[in-house]
């Protein structure tokens, strides 16, 4: 459990996080009509300062969210970055933080169709630190697929979606692994149940596409970034099953995980076993870029206090 103090900003104002409260009735609890996403914020000690990560990308891609499922928004990226460092504020955090901004079918209704539905905004946030460890992650190749873009557009990250992420999740933890890698529709690699992959190969970081029925990663966007400014070669192709088993280094990235080294793929063990060395390096400079600690990426963060 999760004691839900704090302060949460709710359709309009900012009140006690305990006062937040929908409906059963409401649409989107009914049938899954909203969308989300989860931000970081990071708090560097020797300064006391929080630093904001990525809002701006992250409401970017929230506005894309909400458009494809007709949910109007009535704040710009600027306005939604502002309500969050208030939001951050007022919780007077100091530790590291994860914000979980939502929009939603906000009335009450029984019916199965976007039309006609006030729509809502509303965020809270609360203290996190790793999700999941950044190192030695043992992964499965889902039996699950990846829900595509016909079915629930993956690149919108849709509440009622994540039920086939939590399938494949679910399914990997009782399994005996810490994290499911999904395959597309057409059999190649997608991602896994909320990260992007990248994969070493030569030399060369790969990842896949963003039509692989993958969510469009702020996180995949900050390793190419890393990549550039550290001359590492790219290619962004269609990646095979296998590939994951024959790569010299696998990683997963995402908000939530971080950048998290793979060393096991359905029981083979990736390059030495170990974190790669391009791994190491990309995850060593993104826990400093994210606190605000390195000034070639200093653009990344704003500053909460
Ligand atoms: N894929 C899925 C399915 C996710 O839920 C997430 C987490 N938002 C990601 C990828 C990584 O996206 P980001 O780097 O923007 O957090």
């Amino acid at each position: 459990g999760w004691a839900l103090d704090g302060v949460a900003f709710f359709e309009g104002e900012l009140v006690p996080l305990a006062h937040a409260k929908v409906s059963i009735a409401t649409h989107a609890f009914n049938y899954g009509t909203g969308c989300f996403e989860g931000i970081r914020a990071y708090w560097n000690a020797d300064e006391r300062q929080l630093y904001l990560l990525k809002a701006d990308a992250h409401y970017r891609r929230m506005l894309r969210s909400a458009h494809i499922l007709t949910i109007q928004i009535p704040y710009s990226v600027e306005e939604l970055v502002q309500w969050t460092l208030e939001l951050l504020r007022a919780n007077h955090f100091e530790s590291d933080v994860y914000i979980r901004p939502l929009a939603y079918k906000a009335d009450p209704a029984i019916k199965v169709s976007l039309g006609g539905l006030r729509d809502a905004f509303s965020m809270f946030a609360l203290p996190m630190g790793d999700y999941v460890p950044v190192q030695g992650l043992r992964v499965q190749v889902s039996s699950w697929r990846r829900l595509s873009d016909n079915m629930i557009p993956s690149r919108a990250k849709v509440t009622g979606a994540y039920i086939n992420a939590a399938l494949a999740s679910e399914q990997a933890h009782r399994d005996g692994y810490d994290e499911a890698i999904m395959l597309a529709d057409d059999g190649h690699v997608s991602e896994a149940s909320s990260s992007n992959l990248f994969l070493v190969r030569q030399g060369t970081l790969v990842t896949t596409p963003v039509t692989a029925d993958i969510l469009e990663g702020v996180t995949r966007q900050l390793v190419l970034e890393l990549a550039q400014a550290n001359h590492i070669p790219v290619e962004i192709r269609p990646i095979d099953r296998t590939e994951l088993y024959t790569a010299d280094e696998l990683f997963l990235c995402g908000t939530g995980v971080q950048l998290a080294a793979i060393t096991e793929v359905d029981h083979r063990v990736v390059g030495t076993g170990g974190t790669g060395r391009i791994t190491g390096e990309l995850q060593s400079q993104y826990f400093q870029a994210v606190r605000g600690q390195l000034d070639a990426f200093r653009e990344w963060v704003i500053p909460v206090y």
